[in-house]
C-alpha cells in the first residue's frame, strides 16, 4: 500500500477537522493502489479513524493485511501473570 493516499487524508484532516460536523472527502486507503473511490466522512469520524490506527475504507473495501498501518514499532504486550502459590499446609 503506498502512503500516499495516507498522507492526502492525513493533509485534509488537518485542514478541515476543524468542525467536527464538516463532511470530507477522504480517499480510499485499501490495498487496491488503483482504487480511486472517496470516502466522505465528517471530520470527528475521521479522527476517530486514525485515533485508532484503522485505515479509511470505502465500503466493502479490504486494508493490505501484510503492511501495518501505522508506522509505530510493534509493542510487545507481555503479560505478566502473578503466580499464585497455593498455601495450603497439611497431609491430608
Ligand atoms: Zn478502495
Amino acid at each position: 500500500m503506498s502512503p500516499d493516499r495516507r498522507q492526502i487524508n492525513d493533509s485534509r484532516l488537518s485542514l478541515f477537522g476543524h468542525g467536527k460536523e464538516r463532511l470530507i472527502a477522504f480517499v480510499c486507503e485499501c490495498a487496491d493502489a488503483d482504487c480511486r473511490r472517496t470516502v466522505t466522512l465528517t471530520a470527528a469520524e475521521g479522527s476517530e479513524l486514525r485515533q485508532q490506527g484503522k485505515p479509511i475504507l470505502f465500503r466493502g473495501h479490504v486494508a493490505d493485511e501484510d503492511g501495518p498501518l501505522a508506522g509505530e514499532p510493534s509493542t510487545e504486550t507481555s503479560e505478566s501473570r502473578s503466580p499464585e502459590a497455593p498455601t495450603r499446609k497439611g497431609s491430608g
